[in-house]
């Protein structure tokens, strides 16, 4: 990977881009948009489309990019939309200033630009239903048939095109269709409809209009009007670049934007598609857009991702030509890396077992002073309070401890994090489930410092909490929204069939007394546990939740697996 001047890496985009600018092509300028229909909200996939868009921009001396929503069809937009894909761009970080645009601020020169076309011969209003319209396309291998409406004099089409948009035809009795050629290979040229009538109102435009342009009339042309020099857009598009060609040159028009096709971003585990998600969330699979399992801008927010950490994906990640598949491994790496910088470490206890340490004294209690990040003296110590009666995790206990098992176990001594030695000396079981439910251990009182003066050395040191002064909070766990790898790529089966039944798990655990200050929206590290975020929707001052962001490294975990395997 070569690097620009700026340390950007660059790519294929960024080397058109530069080419350009030395050929002195659009007089040294650089314009792009990112422009979404407002029917969905955003997803990580869409981050990839705004960090290049408005990074090429930023990159480029006096470079705009244009936030506009192509808002042609009225039946799937809602406002609700827009005010959530405004809100995501921003916290992503990126600014529009005033050059927020929706192509139905230009309904009314669409509609002169399709005059325009009829005028000149180009444009005819068919008055096939839309199922003989598919039908006479032809296929792959077989060339269309003509429309018998093809024909029509430019007077006709004219009044009849003046009459849809008065209202006076019901919805599909006409379009307006491109008169180019029934026989094109590139079965989007063989006369594309560009205008529908569709007698529902818009969330802009109220009932102004009843007949709306297609998107691929709409997009090519709204990019000219603002004078876009560079329309990226994703590979999917590339067959409609030759129609979009056509539409500007057949129109002359002032500005026509050099379209540059880049991979979309599909990542593990997950759908990047509006339509899918819709799914998820109308079915009720999800709670909502923001589920914190949703790859979407807002669930990866809720879900404590920052937006430095998916701008760093979206760089790292790159833009190819070809279409590939990122481990959703990358992203987690990438908020990991952030939070690790950023992130206070508390302790918090998921799964707690009881210990009483018999030897200290009962009713005491000692304020322990313990680091905010191990990493960063800089970011400073607190207190937590340590007592006779503590929580630590089920699983850091052992009664048969196994082989690379290094934490407690009968007669065993570890360390407590910020804290003392202690030793267990007896485990309580439940009569009935034979389950561990207690134990009892001593303390070492010259081991405050977490050291032996003895020279004494453990081999593990646990998190805990102080059972009288924990609170009690409510964790959510998740785990990847689907359990296949790509949950697409089977075409005869829903992929909804292959959602994780355990994407989430919700506890009652146990956190340190300090967090009882916890904002909605703040961020920590439970030591051993992961990055968690307090939920900034469902936590009020009587409640906390948090939301694991994403679990640490856990080596453990992968011993277990490896062992597991071997078996
Ligand atoms: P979806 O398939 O999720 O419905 P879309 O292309 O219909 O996506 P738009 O609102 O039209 O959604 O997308 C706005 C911009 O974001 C477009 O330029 C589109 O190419 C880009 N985009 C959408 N999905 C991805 C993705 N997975 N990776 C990169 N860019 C994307
Ligand atoms: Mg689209």
């Amino acid at each position: 990977m070569t690097e620009t001047s700026d340390r950007l890496p660059s790519n294929f985009i960024r080397t058109i881009i530069a080419q350009d600018l030395k050929d002195n092509k659009n007089e040294g300028r650089v314009a792009t948009r990112f422009p979404p229909e407002p029917n969905g909200y955003l997803h990580i996939g869409h981050a990839k489309s705004i960090c290049l868009n408005f990074g090429v921009a930023a990159e480029n001396k006096g470079g705009t990019c244009n936030l506009r929503f192509d808002d042609t069809n009225p039946s799937k937009e809602e406002v609700e939309y827009v005010e959530s894909i405004k809100e995501d761009v921003r916290w992503l970080g990126f600014h529009w200033g005033d050059r927020l645009f929706y192509a139905s601020d230009y309904f009314e020169p669409l509609y002169q630009h399709a005059v325009q076309l009829i005028k000149a011969g180009k444009a005819y209003v068919c008055s096939l239903s839309p199922d003989e319209i598919r039908e006479s396309r032809g296929t792959l291998t077989e060339p269309g048939r003509n429309s018998p409406y093809r024909d029509r004099s430019v007077e006709e089409n004219l009044d009849l095109f003046q009459r849809m948009r008065a209202g006076e035809f019901r919805d599909g009795d006409h379009v307006l269709r491109a008169k180019i050629d029934m026989a094109s290979p590139n079965l989007i040229m063989r006369d594309p409809t560009l205008y529908r009538i569709r007698k529902v109102p818009h969330h802009r435009t109220g009932k102004d209009w009843c007949i709306y342009p297609m998107y691929d009339f709409a997009h090519c042309l709204s990019d000219s009007i603002e004078g876009i020099t560079h329309s990226l857009c994703t590979l999917e598009f590339e067959n409609n670049r030759q129609l979009y060609d056509w539409i500007l040159d057949e129109l002359d028009v002032d500005c026509h934007p050099r379209q540059i096709e880049f991979a979309r971003l599909n990542l593990s585990y997950t759908v990047l598609s509006k339509r899918k998600l819709v799914e998820l969330v109308q079915g009720e699979h999800m709670s909502g857009w923001d589920d914190p399992r949703m790859p979407t801008i807002s669930g990866l927010r809720r879900r404590g991702y920052t937006p430095e950490s998916i701008r760093n994906f979206c760089e790292r990640i790159g833009v190819a030509r070809r279409d590939s598949t990122v481990d959703i491994a990358l992203l987690e790496f990438s908020i990991r890396e952030d939070l690790n910088i950023q992130a206070p470490r508390v302790m918090g206890v998921l799964r707690p077992l009881r210990v009483v340490i018999d030897n200290y004294p009962e009713g005491q209690v000692e304020e322990l002073d313990a680091q905010n990040n191990p990493g960063d003296p800089t970011m400073g110590t607190r207190k937590v309070p340590f007592s006779r009666v503590l929580y630590i995790e089920q699983d850091d206990f052992m009664e048969d401890p196994v082989k690379k098992f290094f934490r407690l176990a009968p007669g065993r001594e570890v360390r407590l994090r910020y804290a003392y030695y202690i030793k267990c000396v007896k485990a309580v079981k439940d009569e009935k489930t034979g389950r561990v439910v207690e134990l009892h251990c001593t303390y070492d009182p010259k081991t405050r410092s977490g050291s032996s003066p003895d020279g004494r050395k453990v081999k593990a040191t646990l998190h805990w909490v102080s059972a009288a002064h924990a609170i009690e909070a409510e964790a959510r766990l998740y785990d990847h929204l689907f359990l296949k790898e790509n949950p697409d790529d089977d075409k005869d089966v829903d992929f909804k069939t292959h959602l994780n039944p355990n994407s989430l798990e919700i506890l009652s655990f146990f956190v340190e007394p300090s967090l009882a200050a916890a904002t909605p929206g703040s961020r920590c590290q439970f030591e051993r546990l992961g990055y968690f975020c307090v939920d900034p929707v469902e936590s009020s001052g009587k409640s906390l939740v948090f939301n694991r962001t994403v679990t640490l490294r856990d080596t453990w975990a992968k011993i277990q697996k490896n062992q597991q395997k071997k078996q």
